[in-house]
């Protein structure tokens, strides 16, 4: 069976991404070796297909996994979600893989100097400074112009990400991040923890470009329209809608900024996630990260004969052929339900009235009644999600405020 090719998947433990991408690889036929953090009781059972590794020490798990890939190879190596990407171009360098190279992923995960990176190579970014959390916030305050954004260097999903419009929020944010990296268990750089980015608020309209690199040119799948303006404090992110309703000239001019991100990062194989604004100036990139879209989002988009979005990225990890990179032609959506505030969630209400307006073809509640529910700017979760498609972008984005309208939660 092993014709078909062994995949290390690296799961870390807060995704909502392993579903997927189990699943396409399933349907590929491929051996599958799922790598997390922590020990699960089944590995002793499965050594061939289960894997603890410290995703935060690289050496340490390209060591481990070069071992085991001398009892059984590994063809390729595939990181679901941000935590990841960093240990997978370190663990495909060892295992003399085609990947993105270490300091291109390390670069695309650092904000920091992700903007110095493309600051330097004369890509539109915002403007932006450090600043050293042992420092006075007052003094930084006086420093940056209004509005601007405070954010950690290494999270995602917007935690963290908060808008200030004069020195008195600015040192409220700069607190509240401190607060939030204090608390955070997860991986992350001394440097994310010592300091946080202070940026220049862009004003305009916020796009989602999900592509995938293939030996160094960008292949755009979708560009998603973001409907919903984020204008602060907190970024929540709502509604996604492909295809894009942008003008023509301005979609190709997002693909060529984009373009020139990836290749001034040295970003070269696999799916890219990019978030961009635009106004009159042009596009600003905020962010490209070495990961494809987060969430259960990926729902929104097939390919080809109905090849998933993750079955596309496995098969070109592995090197096969790819039959198509174009979408379907509906217009197709996505709500992340968004957490209106902090408490218990004691039920939902609506699911069903939800799922049946027209166009709407999945409701998802992905927490659980009792779980603890944390809005942003600290949380990273979602309620649920709303899928719809239908023959244009105004009626995906109308059908899923249909449907979150008909939802309830109750939150104690
Ligand atoms: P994350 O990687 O956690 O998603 P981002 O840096 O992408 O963090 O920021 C999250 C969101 O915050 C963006 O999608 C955008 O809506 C908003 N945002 C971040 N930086 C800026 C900025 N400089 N100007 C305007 N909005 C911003």
């Amino acid at each position: 069976m092993s014709s078909a090719g062994r995949l290390l998947l690296l799961l870390p433990t807060t995704t909502y991404r392993t579903e997927a991408f189990v699943e396409a690889a399933g349907k590929l036929g491929v051996e599958l070796v799922c790598a997390s953090e922590r020990p699960s009781t089944f590995e002793a059972l499965s050594p061939d297909s289960l894997l603890t590794l410290d995703f935060a020490d690289l050496q340490a798990s390209a060591a481990t996994v070069a071992d085991f890939a001398r009892r059984l190879p590994i063809d390729a190596v595939v990181p679901v979600d941000d935590q990841t990407t960093v240990v997978a171009a370190a663990i495909s360098q060892r295992l003399g893989l085609k990947a993105n190279s270490l300091p291109a992923v390390s670069t695309a995960r650092d904000k920091h100097a992700m903007r110095r990176c493309l600051a330097e190579a004369r890509v539109p970014v915002p403007r932006f400074r450090l600043v050293n959390l042992a420092d006075d916030p007052a003094v930084s305050a006086r420093q940056v112009e209004y509005p601007c954004v405070l954010k950690p260097l290494s999270l995602s999903a917007s935690r963290g990400v908060i808008r200030a419009n004069d020195a008195r929020e600015f040192v409220a944010a700069f607190h509240r991040i401190a607060a939030i990296l204090e608390v955070e268990e997860g991986p992350l750089p001394d440097e994310a923890r010592r300091s946080l980015l202070v940026e220049e608020f862009i004003p305009g309209a916020e796009v989602a470009l999900e592509g995938l690199l293939i030996g160094g040119s960008l292949h755009v799948l979708a560009l998603f329209d973001k409907p919903d303006p984020l204008d602060g404090p907190f970024f929540e992110e709502t509604i996604y809608v492909t295809p894009s309703r942008l003008p023509e000239v301005v979609q190709t001019r997002i693909a060529a900024v984009t373009r020139d991100a990836c290749s001034a990062l040295g970003l070269t194989e696999g799916p890219i996630h990019a978030e961009l604004r635009v106004n009159a100036r042009g596009p600003f990139v905020l962010e490209v990260a070495a990961r494809s879209i987060g969430g259960l989002c990926s729902r929104t988009l097939t390919f080809g004969t109905g090849l998933s979005l993750e079955e596309l990225i496995l098969c070109h990890a592995l090197g096969r052929p790819l039959q198509s990179l174009e979408r379907e032609r509906r217009a197709a959506g996505v709500m992340m339900i968004p957490i209106p505030r902090a408490g218990r969630l004691a039920a939902v209400h609506g699911t069903h009235d939800a799922a049946a307006i027209e166009h709407v073809d999945e409701v998802t509640i992905t927490m659980h009644p009792g779980q603890e529910v944390i809005p942003l700017p600290e949380g990273w979760q979602y309620l649920g999600f709303i899928f719809a498609r239908a023959d244009a972008p105004e009626a995906v984005e109308q059908a899923l405020r249909r449907a979150h309208a008909r939802l309830r939660f109750d939150i104690e």
